[in-house]
C-alpha cells in the first residue's frame, strides 16, 4: 500500500480563496439584484404615483381647456368658505351668448378652439389668487377672493370685454357675447350650492334683460326661481304638452279663409294654458327652440293635411324665431315634414320677424334661400317695428309682409293710417302679399280693404282656437257663405 501525504495548507488556502471569491461573486450578484429590483420597484411606484396624479387631475380638471371643473371649483369655494367665512368673496357665472350657433354652423372644432381661447383670456384677466373653472358646455365660473359687490361688478365688466373681443381662428373672425351673474358671500349665501344657484339666477336675469352683467338681487328671486323651474319642466313638456292653436287669415277681396296661423300654447298640468310670450323666451334661452319648432311644424302640417282632405283650401303659417332660423338643419327638417304629410311646399308660410333676421342677416339669408328654393313661402312678421325693414325687404327672398298690429290699432289716427297705407303700397310695389294683423273691428277691416290690403287677421274674425273648435268654425263659415268660391293662396 502506497500512501502519499500532501501538505493541507496550500489546499486549504486555495479552497479559502475560491470560497471567498464565490462569496464575493454571490455578494456582488445580490447587490446587483437588489439594485435592479430597487430600480424596478421605484419605477413602478413612480408610474403608479404619476397615474394616480393624472387620474386625480382628470377627475378635477376639464379635458378641453385644462381648467378646474365643477368638482374642483366646488371644493375650492367650500374650502375658502370654511377657512375664512367672514372675508367676502364673489362667485361669478359666465354663460356665452350665441355659442351654440357657432358650434352648429361651423362645427365642434371651431367651438372647441373658441372655448380654449376663452379659458385663456379669463385666466389672463384675473389675479393669480382667483380661480377660473369650466362648469360644462359654454358655462364658466369664477371665484374672486376678498372683493365686495362693486369690485366684483368692475371685474365682471373686464371679463365680458375680454370675452367679447373678436376671435381669429383659422382665418375666421368669430364674435360671442357673455351674460354674467354674480352672487356674494356672506350676503347672498354661505355655501357653494346656494351661491352658484343665485349667481345662475343673476346670469339668467342679465341674459333676459340684455344687461350683460348683474349682481344677484333677492327681490327678483321669486319670479326667477319660478322661471328656472318652468324652464326645467318645459324640456320634458315639449314633446307632449304643447298645443297648437289656429287663427284664420281672411282674404279681404273674397272674404274667404285663406290660411291659418299656428300659435303655440303650453297646456301645463298645474298652471293651465300658458301663452307663448311666457315660455318662448325660456325655450330660446335654454336651446329648446329647435324642438319646439319641430313640434309645431309636425302638429300644424298634420292638421293641414286633415283640412285639405276635408276640402278646405288653406295654407298654414308657422312662426320661426331667431334660434330656429340659424339652424342649418331647419330646411331639411321642413322638407321631410312636408313630404311626410304630402303638403305642397307653397302651402307652408314661415313667419319671420325682422329682429330675427337683424341678429345675423347672412346666416338668415342662407337658410331662407334654401327654403325658397324648395318652394316654401316667407312672410315678414311685425313689419314696421324694426329699423331694418327696408334693408330686409331688399335683400331677402320674401313673399308676404304682415303689418304689425300696433299700426292697425292706430288706423283711426292720420299717422297710423299713413303708415298702413305706405306699407301696403310698398309691399305691392315689391310684389308681396300684404296682411294686417290685430284687426279688432269691422270698420278696420273695411278701411284695410279700401287701402288695398290683401288679407286680415284678428279677433274681429276669430281668436286663436284649438283645431277641433276651428273645424266647427270653418264648417259654419263655409255654410254661411256657401255659393262663394273658396279662395286659397293669395297673390297680390
Ligand atoms: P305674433 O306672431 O305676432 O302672433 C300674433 C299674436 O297676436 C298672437 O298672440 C295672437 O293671439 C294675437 N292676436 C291675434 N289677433 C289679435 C287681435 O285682434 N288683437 C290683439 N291684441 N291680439 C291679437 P299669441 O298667440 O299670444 O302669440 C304671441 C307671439 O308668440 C306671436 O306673435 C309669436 O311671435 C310667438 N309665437 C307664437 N307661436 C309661436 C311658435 O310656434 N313659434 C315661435 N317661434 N313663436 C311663436
Ligand atoms: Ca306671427
Ligand atoms: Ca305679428
Amino acid at each position: 500500500m502506497l500512501r502519499t501525504s500532501v501538505p493541507y495548507d496550500p489546499v486549504a488556502k486555495v479552497i479559502d480563496a475560491e470560497a471567498r471569491q464565490l462569496y464575493f461573486v454571490l455578494l456582488a450578484a445580490l447587490v446587483l439584484l437588489y439594485a435592479v429590483l430597487f430600480r424596478i420597484v421605484a419605477n413602478a411606484s413612480a408610474t403608479l404615483r404619476r397615474q394616480a396624479d393624472e387620474n386625480e387631475h382628470q377627475a378635477h380638471h376639464d379635458a378641453l381647456t385644462g381648467l378646474p371643473n365643477r368638482t374642483l371649483f366646488t371644493e375650492q369655494v367650500n374650502d375658502r368658505l370654511r377657512r375664512s367665512s367672514d372675508r367676502p368673496l364673489a362667485v361669478v357665472v359666465i354663460d356665452l351668448d350665441r355659442f351654440k350657433e357657432i358650434n352648429d354652423t361651423l362645427g365642434h372644432h371651431h367651438g372647441d378652439l373658441l372655448l380654449i381661447e376663452i379659458g385663456q383670456r379669463l385666466r389672463a384677466t384675473l389675479r393669480s389668487t382667483d380661480t377660473v373653472a369650466r362648469l360644462g358646455g359654454d358655462e364658466f365660473a369664477l371665484l374672486l377672493n376678498g372683493v365686495d359687490g362693486r369690485a366684483a361688478m368692475a371685474m365682471a365688466d373686464k371679463i365680458a370685454a375680454a370675452v367679447e373681443t373678436p376671435f381669429e381662428t383659422e382665418g375666421l373672425r368669430l364674435e360671442v357675447g357673455a351674460s354674467v351673474g354674480i352672487a356674494m358671500s356672506p350676503d347672498h349665501g354661505d355655501d357653494i350650492v346656494t351661491l352658484l344657484q343665485r349667481a345662475d339666477i343673476a346670469m339668467y336675469e342679465s341674459k333676459r334683460s340684455g344687461a350683460g352683467c348683474m349682481l344677484y338681487d333677492p327681490t327678483n328671486d321669486h319670479t326667477n326661481r319660478q322661471q328656472l323651474a318652468l324652464a326645467g319642466e318645459l324640456r320634458k313638456a315639449v314633446s307632449n304638452e304643447l298645443v297648437v292653436y289656429y287663427q284664420p287669415k281672411i282674404n279681404l277681396g273674397s272674404d274667404q279663409v285663406s290660411g291659418m296661423e299656428a300659435l303655440v300654447r303650453w297646456q301645463h298640468p298645474e298652471h293651465g294654458l300658458i301663452p307663448p310670450d311666457e315660455f318662448i323666451p325660456l325655450a330660446e334661452r335654454s336651446g329648446m327652440m329647435k324642438d319646439l319648432t319641430r313640434v309645431v311644424l309636425q302638429q300644424s302640417l298634420a292638421q293641414l293635411r286633415t283640412w285639405l282632405d276635408d276640402g278646405h283650401d288653406l295654407h298654414v303659417a308657422v312662426n320661426v324665431s331667431a334660434r330656429g332660423l340659424h339652424d342649418a338643419e331647419l330646411a331639411d327638417m321642413i322638407g321631410r315634414t312636408l313630404t311626410r304629410y304630402e303638403i305642397p311646399p307653397e302651402r307652408l308660410v314661415l313667419e319671420i320677424t325682422e329682429t330675427t333676421i337683424a341678429d345675423d342677416p347672412e346666416a338668415a339669408r342662407k337658410v331662407l334661400q334654401q327654403l325658397r328654393g324648395r318652394g316654401v313661402r316667407i312672410s315678414i312678421d311685425d313689419f314696421g317695428t324694426d329699423y331694418s325693414s327696408l334693408a330686409v325687404l331688399r335683400s331677402l327672398p320674401v313673399n308676404e309682409l304682415k303689418i304689425d298690429r300696433q299700426f292697425v290699432s292706430d288706423l283711426d289716427y292720420p299717422e297710423g293710417a299713413a303708415i298702413v297705407e305706405y306699407s301696403v303700397q310698398l309691399g305691392h310695389m315689391l310684389g308681396l302679399t300684404v296682411v294686417a294683423e290685430g284687426v279688432e273691428a269691422a270698420e278696420d277691416a273695411t278701411r284695410l280693404s279700401s287701402l288695398g290690403c290683401n288679407m286680415a287677421q284678428g279677433y274681429w274674425y276669430a281668436r286663436p282656437m284649438e283645431a277641433e273648435v276651428m273645424d266647427t268654425w270653418l264648417t259654419d263659415r263655409a255654410q254661411s257663405t256657401s255659393g262663394n268660391p273658396q279662395v286659397g293662396l293669395n297673390s297680390p
